[in-house]
């Protein structure tokens, strides 16, 4: 794992090394300094000249300058390096996302994933900086200082040295309770936007029921929960920041009453005494560095991990590896055999054979939760079929490339998505790039001119998120006008009219009757009436077709389709 991680660190090799050096040479001027004050204090000071002393200290000013600007290179231009990783890692995994199927969405909280695309991240990017390099000149400060330490007087250094494997054991110990608790901290973060997410898009349903304290009681348990997990964090954090205080200060007392004892003795100088006091200072720096790189890395690994996870996660449906790009194609649809669960347990259709000629319309009838959406779901390849195969002009469509095969396919829905923006964006979204006049054509044929003419705005009218700005019908007749844009050949029309009312379901039946003109079209619908001039009537009931044909010859065999009739137009 820790290969792949430096993976990501390859485009910037560079910025690594320029930043990895500029932090070694600091590290090295900080030993250095504690030995030029050692020289100072025994050789210069003796002397007693003045003029002597001055320059040094303008020396050392030199070297303090050249320290601060080697600092603001680590601090910008290292972070520039963790903020590149991290920026790296987003796009890829937001890719990655874009490609994956149904399926996976079907099972996955939208919070969760928002969550993993920033907190996760930016976690990563943090240790993608600090970590390598902080935990690198951390070593390096701290052998440095100790050989320095052994080099003026070992003795001392020998008894200094003790207290360190205490506090690299008791930096361990509170790291691994961190890391814990840090897990639970994650896992509270991410089902609290999921929560936040679906409350706020599911804002008027909580308040057409009035259920806002009912949200608002819920929405406290995740609150209290994620309150108690972080207290847990800090009071680890809080034991572990004073247990290292008094471990450093308890090093500082002791250097300070060891150092006395030897200079009186006469075994150390007085420069050496200070450059001894400043040398232990230097190397408690690096402890707490590799104290704070082991309090991060278990949170950014943990980040890193769930986002190699998600990185790994194949879609269901993808293009196979010698799939090929299909062209216009004419729409002549074939079911063979074709069996499918959503999941494993138990089937929605079995063994289904149907074929739909070029430019027919077929209407699909049955039962709610029959699976007429389903049927519907498998052309584009939403999800693939668990046994048999579908074709398309005598094409399997596992072969197509999914971009060309959904290219060919437009659906249009009971409940209509549209996208926060202006109404041109939304008509656009069907042609990318479509020129005014064909987004004017479009918005004709669907009927939406007048609506849009009397918008002060115009095209450029915001409709809101998921356009709750829009009447149901004025959303339909957008999502229409989008698939006039994509005109593809064959046309899905899943309940298109259900949620309108009589008046504007008629008058956007009309839209849809132009757009399905000249295109194999399937329409679900569950009001007969509006499937009365389909060329086929197709019944799906009990995981598969029951009945087929045109609406007399259903109704005079007597069987589901007649039932239905009766239920809705009497007998
Ligand atoms: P219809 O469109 O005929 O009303 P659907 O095709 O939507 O029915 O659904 C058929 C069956 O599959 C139903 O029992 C439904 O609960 C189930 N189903 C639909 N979509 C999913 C899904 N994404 N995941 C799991 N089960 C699903
Ligand atoms: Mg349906």
């Amino acid at each position: 794992m820790l290969r792949r991680f430096f993976s990501y660190y390859k485009p910037y090799k560079r910025l690594f090394v320029l930043d990895f050096s500029c932090a070694v040479i600091a590290a090295l001027l900080e030993l250095a300094f504690p030995l030029a004050v050692n020289r100072v204090v025994d050789d210069l000071l003796p002397s007693g000249n003045w003029i002597w002393i001055v320059w040094a200290c303008l020396g050392l000013l030199g070297i303090y300058l050249i320290s601060a600007g080697l600092n603001y290179v680590v601090t910008y231009w290292g972070h520039k390096l963790g903020i590149n990783i991290e920026t790296d890692m987003r796009k890829k995994l937001f890719d990655h996302v874009q490609k994956l199927s149904f399926r996976f969405f079907d099972n996955t909280k939208t919070g969760h994933l928002v969550s993993r695309m920033t907190n996760d991240l930016m976690d990563i990017g943090e240790i993608a900086h600090h970590g390598p390099e902080d935990l690198f000149i951390a070593i390096m400060t701290l052998v440095g200082a100790f050989a320095i330490m052994l080099g003026i007087n070992w003795h001392l250094a020998v008894l200094t040295f003790i207290i360190i494997p205490v506090m690299i054991y008791l930096s361990l110990y509170f790291s691994r309770k961190m890391s814990k608790a840090f897990k639970r901290m994650f896992a509270d973060i991410a089902d609290f936007n999921a929560r936040v997410e679906n409350n706020v898009s599911g804002i008027r349903v909580v308040q057409a029921f009035s259920n806002e304290n009912h949200e608002i009681a819920q929405f406290a348990v995740n609150n209290g929960r994620f309150r108690q997990t972080k207290l847990i964090a800090y009071r680890i954090m809080a034991w572990n920041s004073s247990i290292s205080f008094i471990l450093m200060r308890l090093i500082s007392l002791f250097v300070l009453m060891c150092g006395t004892w030897f200079v009186i003795q006469n075994r150390m100088t007085y420069g050496e005494f200070i450059a001894f006091v400043m040398l232990s200072n230097v190397f408690l720096g690096p402890i707490k560095q590799i104290n704070s790189v082991i309090e991060t890395y278990p949170k950014g690994i943990a980040g890193f991990r769930r986002y190699l996870d998600l990185l790994e996660t194949a879609p269901d449906v993808a293009d196979a590896p010698n799939a090929v790009p299909v062209k216009q194609l004419r729409g002549d649809i074939r079911f063979n055999n074709v069996s499918f669960g959503y999941e494993n347990k138990e089937k929605v259709l079995r063994n289904i054979d149907l074929s739909i000629r070029a430019g027919e319309t077929v209407a699909l009838v049955g039962p709610s939760g029959a699976g007429k959406t389903t049927v519907c779901s498998m052309l584009p390849r939403f999800y693939d079929s668990d046994e048999g195969s579908i074709t398309i002009d005598g094409i399997d469509i596992r072969k197509m490339t999914l971009e060309s095969l959904r290219s060919q396919i437009g659906i249009v829905q009971q409940d209509v998505f549209l996208f926060d923006g202006t109404i041109r964006e939304n008509i656009a979204y069907g042609k990318l790039g479509a020129t005014e006049e064909e987004i004017w054509d479009a918005a004709r044929r669907a009927q939406l001119e007048s609506i849009i003419l009397s918008q002060p705005e115009g095209l450029d009218t915001l409709i809101g998120e998921r356009g709750v700005k829009l009447s149901g019908g004025q959303k339909q007749r957008l999502s229409i006008a989008r698939m006039f844009l994509k005109n593809p050949p064959i046309l899905i029309l899943d309940e298109a009219t259900s949620a309108l009312d009589t008046e504007t379901e008629a008058a956007i039946q009309q839209a849809l009757g132009e757009l399905s003109q000249g295109r194999t079209t399937l329409v679900i619908a569950h009001r007969l009436a509006t499937i009365k001039n389909a060329d086929r009537i197709i019944v799906v009931a009990g995981q598969g077709i029951s009945e087929q044909g045109a609406h007399e010859e259903l109704i005079a065999a007597g069987g589901i389709y007649s039932r239905l009739h009766q239920a809705q137009f009497g007998a």
